[in-house]
């Protein structure tokens, strides 16, 4: 049972002092899993994106451009704006003795301005000053203060990733009333290694991480936040081997097939198979066969070719009449290897089916009494298949396709849904070898380093974002020779209504250039919208896909031949890599197209530079892990792994390490964390959610 020191951590937000039900489900759509609550700890383990720095008290005269500054102003005149319905913004001239500046309110409250600036009165106003036809003004100052306000004004403050409706000041509210719930908690680390990395304790450093005091606190090699990501890399280290020493403890099972099936399956393929997918398959026939348990990692870049490996690892295991699961990160990749499989399955003799979080439960009991007596060969899913209760008849291989959309040690727990299982995972993240071999652990590894004939190496190039206008006069010529394209509008603002409304804009602007035959799909559609437009895109009755990034992993459409990307300086390299890997998959010559908008950083040239040089999933990931190695500020959603809430995996190798090392002399100490520390190590796994590890421990 969860340590009851910790309930105060799960308890729900909306139980928080200043959190009224509305409210509530606004902080459940920006921090909850689909369909859940948000808890404290969803909320303490939002960590701010920015942070405003209000120290600079200029003159109006002295005040940089573009920069948050607090200004001391006397109100100079009130200019309401004419006529009861103008759209015309309300503006407020203030002063110093220095000068002047315009305040300016779109679509304001009358009422507000005129009591906040009443005339001749003085007042703190903080904000960015900008230029506007040579005037200078402050747009929507973020604070009007008197001198009472003023006192309480924070000179620094947090800024968070939002959801349209909810307003800063809630969340920063909520999370000072978390702060102040934050029980004492037992230190877990080691003395020696909190010493040696000079790393504060777990609640200073999540004090310290949520009152960041200059954007250097905000750096993922800051003491608070390296600390948060060592307790969370400690806790996935320790489950990773808690769960491993259960799969690894009974023997495996050797599966011996006739070849009945994978002939078949190789028979009907379009293709042959490259020189690294037999190699691979070579690897895996031999674990299958041998008594051992596997636990095989497949590294292939995308477009490498990992599906039909693990078809055929599938049908071997069905050849000696075992069930195989496959688990995919999404439903759309769930649905496409269902339907790519299916055939192939089906008229090799295999029951194929698909179970995910979209079945209806009237189907779902059907299904779940189908899989455990036995009459279907082979699941394909997301992971509903390790949530609630299924039961297979005999399962034999568990494959986890994209691991790195998953908690790794979360996803093994497929493989403990039967006896000897044995576990094949597939990723396509470039995650550099020596990371990748951290990370899984122990596992044995096989590379998909041979791309199948016939790829096209796509065409690379970076565009300032004001040459769009070429970008659709570009794409107008190729699909009139019958291109397909992808358009990708990435998350610009941390706020996911905004976001999205971008991407609506893009694709409504497209419409009125290219017509009916642009579509639009994001992750806030209806999973049926989403499968209606992926399959109109398949099918080639829409050539433009205008997308949130929920294209990234996995879609195969070999006939899409352009990638345009905007905002391209966003996104971190791997996903870049991700994304135009989805285009160069057929005869089609491939371009992809670079959208940024200046000024870009250094980090951010580096980027661009590095994705135009080379499709070599490898080195990228190699130059990913340098780039952000200098600990470049990237927002919480480009960090590295997924399955991660607080450590980036390519920021934090030093830390990953020395999780390893210390998960590995804790078990070999106390294999039961039954010790003091032992104790504390158990409310370490339930703070980070690795309960199905501390299962494993009761259970012996
Ligand atoms: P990924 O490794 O990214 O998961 P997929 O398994 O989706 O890649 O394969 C990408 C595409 O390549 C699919 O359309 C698949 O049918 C095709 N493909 C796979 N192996 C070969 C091969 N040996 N020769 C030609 N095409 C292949
Ligand atoms: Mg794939």
């Amino acid at each position: 049972m969860r340590p009851s020191l910790l309930d105060p951590l799960f308890g729900r937000v909306a139980a928080l002092p200043g959190v009224g039900p509305k409210t509530a489900k606004l902080f459940d759509r920006l921090l909850a899993k689909p369909g859940g609550e948000a808890r404290v700890l969803d909320l303490l383990f939002h960590l701010p994106s920015n942070v405003i720095d209000r120290s600079a008290r200029p003159t109006i005269a002295a005040a940089p451009l573009d920069t948050m500054v607090v200004l001391k102003v006397r109100v100079a005149e009130l200019r309401r704006p004419q006529g009861r319905y103008s759209k015309a913004p309300y503006r407020v001239l203030v002063e110093d003795e220095t000068g002047d500046v315009e305040l300016v309110f779109f679509l304001a409250n009358q009422d507000w301005i005129e009591r906040s600036l009443p005339l001749g009165a003085t007042r703190w106003i903080s904000g960015r000053i900008e230029l506007y036809d040579g005037r200078r003004q402050i747009v929507h100052p973020d604070r009007v203060l008197d001198e009472a306000g003023f006192a309480k004004l924070p000179v620094f403050e947090a800024v968070y990733g939002l959801t349209e409706g909810l307003q800063a000041r809630y969340v920063l509210r909520a999370t000072e009333e978390a702060l102040a719930r934050l029980p004492a908690l037992p230190e877990w680390q080691d003395a020696s290694v909190l010493a040696a990395n000079k790393l504060p304790p777990f609640v200073e450093a999540l004090r310290a991480a949520h009152r960041p005091e200059n954007a250097g606190a905000l750096s993922v090699q800051h003491p608070a936040r390296q600390r948060l990501a060592l307790d969370e890399l400690l806790a996935s280290q320790l489950a990773l081997r808690l769960i491993r020493a259960k799969l690894r403890r009974p023997a495996g099972r050797a599966h011996i097939g006739d070849g009945r099936f994978t002939r078949a399956i190789e028979a009907a393929l379009p293709f042959r198979l490259t020189g690294a997918q037999r190699r691979t398959l070579k690897d895996i026939d031999a674990d299958l066969a041998s008594d051992k348990r596997m636990l095989r990692l497949v590294q292939g870049d995308v477009g490498s070719g990992k599906t039909i490996v693990a078809a055929l690892a599938i049908a071997r295991v069905a050849e000696s009449g075992r069930q195989s699961a496959l688990m995919a990160p999404t439903e759309i990749l769930a649905r496409q290897h269902y339907e790519r499989l299916a055939p192939l399955f089906e008229g090799a003799g295999l029951r194929i089916a698909l179970l995910t979080g979209r079945v209806k439960p009237s189907e779902r009991a059907g299904l779940h009494a189908a899989i455990g007596a036995g009459e279907i060969d082979v699941v394909i899913g997301t992971h509903a298949l390790v949530q609630g209760d299924l039961a297979f008849h005999d399962l034999g291989l568990a494959v986890v396709d994209e691991q790195h959309r998953f908690g790794v040690e979360q996803r093994l727990a497929l493989g403990a849904k039967g006896d000897g299982v044995d576990v094949l995972v597939m990723t396509a993240t470039p995650i550099p070898r020596t990371l990748a071999l951290t990370a899984f652990g122990d596992m044995d590894c096989s590379a998909l380093d041979e791309k199948p004939p016939g790829r096209t190496s796509v065409s690379t190039r970076a565009l300032p974002a004001d040459r769009i206008g070429e970008v659709v006069g570009g794409l107008q010529r190729a699909l009139a020779q019958g291109a397909r394209a992808y358009w990708v509008c990435p998350l610009v603002e941390e706020n996911e209504e905004l976001d999205l409304a971008a991407a609506e804009a893009r694709h409504a602007d497209l419409v009125t250039y290219f017509g009916a035959s642009v579509g639009l799909v994001h992750g806030r559609m209806k999973g049926a919208e989403k499968d209606a437009v992926m399959e109109g895109f398949q099918r080639g009755e829409i050539k433009i896909l205008v997308a949130t990034t929920v294209i990234e992993v996995g879609v195969d459409v070999p006939e899409a031949t352009i990638m345009v990307i905007e905002h391209a300086e966003r996104f971190g390299l791997a996903q870049l890599h991700q994304l135009r890997g989805r285009v160069g998959r057929g005869k089609g010559e491939s371009s992809c197209l670079l959208l940024y908008k200046g000024p870009l950083s250094e980090a951010a040239k580096a980027r661009l530079t590095t994705i135009r040089q080379t499709e070599d999933g490898f080195r990228i990931a190699e130059e990913d892990l340098r780039l952000r190695g200098e600990g470049e500020i990237l927002g919480v959603r480009q960090a590295g792994l997924p399955g991660f809430r607080l450590a980036d995996l390519s920021a934090h190798a030093r830390l990953l390490a020395i999780a390893r090392d210390d998960a590995e002399l804790i078990l070999r100490r106390d294999p039961d964390l039954v010790s003091e520390r032992g104790a504390a190590l158990r409310a370490l796994l339930y703070l980070f959610e690795r309960d199905e590890a501390v299962r494993l421990l009761r259970a012996g």
